[in-house]
């Protein structure tokens, strides 16, 4: 082993000591909520909604897509979970509508230094449509109820603002 992560080891104790106080919690979804967003680094998925750890499901990839595994999460989220409410919520300035496919193969080819050209990253071209396309995936799936609410929203990663697109 490295010595790679010991600052975070490091601080992962500090927190253990300090800050922890989930032990023996359950893992439903106390606020009834599921998230499918983007890994970026700029979001804050349960801080934006005013929640806190025990609160949410969290579903992140790149874009925020409604993927076969984030439906997989959404469905035992809303069976087994506690799930009601399900966001999804794509943002601005993401790098998966910024770059076309080849492009972003491209540049992850040149990072590489091999040929990246043969590996999918799903692009978005349209965001809103996109968008659209995912809550009609997660309203239409077979096993989601059709008394769970579902959204989509646009994240500004800039003001911090959520708007509801549909
Ligand atoms: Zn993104």
């Amino acid at each position: 082993m490295t010595d790679s992560f010991a600052d975070l080891l490091a601080a992962n104790r500090t927190y253990a000591a300090e800050e922890f106080t989930h032990g023996g919690f359950d893992g439903i979804a106390h606020a009834g909520v599921a998230v499918v967003t983007c890994m970026d680094s700029r979001i804050d998925p349960l801080r934006m909604l005013g929640l806190r750890p025990g609160d949410a499901k969290i579903f992140r990839n790149p874009g925020g897509r409604v993927t076969e595994q984030a439906l997989e999460a959404l469905v035992l989220g809303v069976h087994l979970l506690n799930v009601r409410r399900v966001l999804v919520v794509p943002h601005t300035r993401c790098a998966m509508t910024a770059n076309s496919e080849a492009e972003l193969q491209r540049r992850i080819g040149e990072s590489a230094g091999q040929d990246a050209s043969w590996h999918a990253f799903h692009v978005i071209e349209d965001q809103r449509s996109a968008l659209a396309q995912d809550v009609r995936k997660v309203r239409s799936h077979p096993l989601i109820p059709d008394d769970i609410s579902v959204g989509g929203f646009v994240y500004d990663v800039d003001t911090g603002l959520l708007e509801q697109v549909v």
